[in-house]
């Protein structure tokens, strides 16, 4: 059986509130899975600083020094949750076999931890966390999210549905992962690009105990726009498909404008206005579009994604990767 040395991320943005109680509820949690053999006892928990504005990393140096299986990362500034996570995993990268990320407002079940080990010592290399129940969000939360799941897999973009940054990953899959060079980074839709063998365990996702939300609608509505921009050029090509729908209507008018004007039904001056605008605003539109879809491939390009992925090789001189 493997016993992997585990590190868990907690990205902190202001969570004076709630550290302490996150803090002994992972060691007492992380203290059983030692007992229990399924994690090495040298797994550690990492609590990065996001550029918190309260006492968060006065707390986080204080825990570090009392407790040798904490170790706290502090940012320059705020850089986001996302970018929080990044931290927390690339600085460690190195010095642990196994990662799980998870915020620290603890509204994600840690007894789904246990649940994610046993995946991952059955092989698994990624196990989402999914909410299965989200009763305890409110209506509002509840559809804001989901719609926005929805609409991802609609436009394109590999999300698993439900599935917050609550996740296990192996090393491997991390040393894939630091080929993504992306600036604006959705770890949502990266992972599920990397492959391999991933597994979904389900949860219930709880309230959150103390301090309030990081995530006020607004930044809500960036964060989902963010993650469609990064991974979908749909929105731009609805120029396109809207620069087509708009030049057949202008078609139509011209043919409605060319009778008119045949039928005597029209004031000196009215086609020769009317017939050009209709016509080159549909033609512009389109060539609008046709501009935009050349920028998407750029944009494209300049991530610099990894086009293939290696699992394994066999046969070769190079196949122990
Ligand atoms: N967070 C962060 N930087 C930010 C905003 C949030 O590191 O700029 C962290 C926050 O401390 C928490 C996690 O991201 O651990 C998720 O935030 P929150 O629980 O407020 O979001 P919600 O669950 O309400 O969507
Ligand atoms: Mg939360």
């Amino acid at each position: 059986m493997i016993v992997p040395k585990l590190l868990i991320v907690v990205p902190c943005y202001n969570e004076e509130a709630i550290l302490h109680k996150t803090h002994q509820r992972l060691q007492r949690y992380r203290e059983e899975l030692v007992k229990e053999a399924m994690i090495a006892p040298e797994s550690k928990i990492c609590f990065v600083n996001d550029g918190s504005r309260d006492r968060t990393w006065e707390m986080i140096d204080g825990i570090c020094t009392n407790d040798a299986h904490s170790v706290g990362v502090k940012l320059s500034r705020n850089f986001g949750h996302q970018s929080a996570i990044l931290a927390g995993l690339m600085e460690h990268i190195d010095d642990f076999e196994c990662f799980i990320t998870i915020d620290a407002d603890l509204q994600d079940d840690i007894e789904a931890i246990g649940k994610m080990l046993d995946q991952y010592r059955d092989g698994a290399m990624i196990v989402y966390g999914v909410r299965d129940d989200r009763s305890t969000d409110s209506w509002f939360k509840r559809t804001t999210a989901e719609g926005f799941y929805k609409l991802m897999q609609r436009m394109g973009v590999p999300v698993v549905f439900n599935h917050a940054d609550f996740r296990l990953m192996d090393q491997r899959i991390l040393r894939e992962f630091a080929h993504f060079k992306e600036v604006n980074l959705f770890l949502r839709g990266v992972i599920p690009l990397i492959g391999f063998r991933s597994e979904k365990v389900f949860y219930k996702r709880f309230e959150r105990e103390a301090g309030e939300t990081k995530y006020p609608l607004k930044k809500m509505l960036v964060f989902a726009w963010n993650g469609i921009t990064s991974f979908s050029t749909f929105p731009m090509r609805l120029v396109l498909y809207f620069g087509v729908f708009n030049f057949l209507i202008a078609l139509a008018i011209t043919a409605y404008i060319a009778l008119s004007y045949l039928t005597g039904h029209t004031v000196v001056g009215w086609t020769s206005i009317v017939l050009p605008m209709t016509f080159f605003s549909g033609a512009n539109m389109i060539a609008l579009g046709l501009i935009g879809e050349y920028i998407g491939k750029i944009y494209e390009e300049v991530k610099g994604r990894p086009r293939y992925i290696v699992e394994k090789k066999v046969g070769s001189e190079q196949s122990a990767v």
